[in-house]
């Protein structure tokens, strides 16, 4: 029995250890994607329910590994939270989204927001506000061309988070609150927060016409949301059977494979150059 408690105990450390080598790797490996210009971001168009015009577009990033191929941010974004490196990441992304939008109006196509994912860790570093500014001057991209997509766990942090909010809407940039009925705030509570749109998560859009208490729940947000003057935008949208439901009770605005996938940017700028409808 003493033997393979030892042995376990080794397969354990053994285990940990590799975990954190692992970590150790892709956190290095990170820190040259940055250095090296291996990220890029692709583009999905976010669109009008009735239309299919294409009103707005969200910014995703991905890091081109030069061995492993693309690799998906929900793999790399949780590690540079955690490692800080979500600060220069999103700085970059951030740089890179408002100075393409900037590109894309100079073209001559409809201008749209670019809607750009903050984190938490990002929204609260000190210098988050100076970086906004700064992009700003530095790409001339009218403010309210820029969106900042921001998940309900930062809204816990009350006051400090509210100053932060209140400053970026100063600026004139919109804020949307992502992935919105996972976490818990509630709604009169954002009722505070200078929030212009709630985004429904994916996971509530799946199953809202097979499951009624799904459909339900979310007709429940959208009516909520228009109350308390959000806008309400839907995510994660694969068929016309959910369009459909959306638009019967008031959500007019979505995004998903239904419409496109994320698109590199030359993809997404030959839709723009055509305005094209999806
Ligand atoms: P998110 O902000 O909720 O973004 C939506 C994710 O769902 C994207 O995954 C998108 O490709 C995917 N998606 C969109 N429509 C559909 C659909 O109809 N069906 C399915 N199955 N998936 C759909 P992606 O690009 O892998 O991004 C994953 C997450 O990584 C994002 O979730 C976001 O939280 C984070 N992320 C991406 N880019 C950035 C960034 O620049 N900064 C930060 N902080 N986070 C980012
Ligand atoms: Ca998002
Ligand atoms: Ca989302
Ligand atoms: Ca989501």
């Amino acid at each position: 029995a003493k033997d393979r408690g030892k042995n376990n105990y080794q397969f354990y450390t053994n285990q940990l250890h590799g975990l954190s080598s692992r970590k150790m790797e892709l956190e290095n490996g990170l820190r040259k994607a940055l250095e090296q210009n291996q990220l890029i971001l692709h583009y999905q168009p976010q669109v009008n329910l009735n239309t299919g015009e294409i009103i707005g577009v969200e910014a995703l990033v991905r890091w081109m590994h030069p061995e492993k191929g693309i690799i998906s941010p929900a793999e790399f974004i949780p590690l540079a939270e955690e490692t800080g490196l979500i600060v220069p990441l999103g700085k970059w992304v951030l740089e890179k989204a408002a100075a393409q939008n900037k590109v894309w109006q100079e073209k001559g196509y409809s201008p749209i927001p670019i809607s750009v994912n903050i984190s938490v860790r990002q929204l609260q570093e000190d210098r988050f506000i100076d970086t906004v500014k700064q992009v700003l001057i530095d790409t001339q991209l009218p403010p309210k061309y820029l969106d900042f997509e921001i998940t309900e766990s930062v809204m816990q942090n009350s006051e400090k988070t509210a100053m932060i909010l209140d400053q970026l809407k100063e600026l004139g940039v919109t804020l949307a609150i992502d992935d919105f009925g996972t976490g818990y705030s509630s709604l009169s509570l954002l009722k505070h927060l200078p929030i212009d749109k709630i985004k429904i998560d994916k996971s509530f859009v799946d199953d809202i016409v097979h499951h009624a208490n799904q459909g339900a729940m979310v007709k429940t947000i959208i009516d909520m949301g228009h109350n308390l003057q959000f806008n309400v935008i839907a995510e994660g949208i694969e068929d016309q059977e959910q369009v459909t439901f959306l638009l019967e009770n008031g959500c007019l605005v979505g995004q998903g494979y239904h419409f496109s996938r994320p698109l590199s940017m030359e993809a997404m700028e030959e839709l723009l150059s055509k305005n094209k409808k999806l």
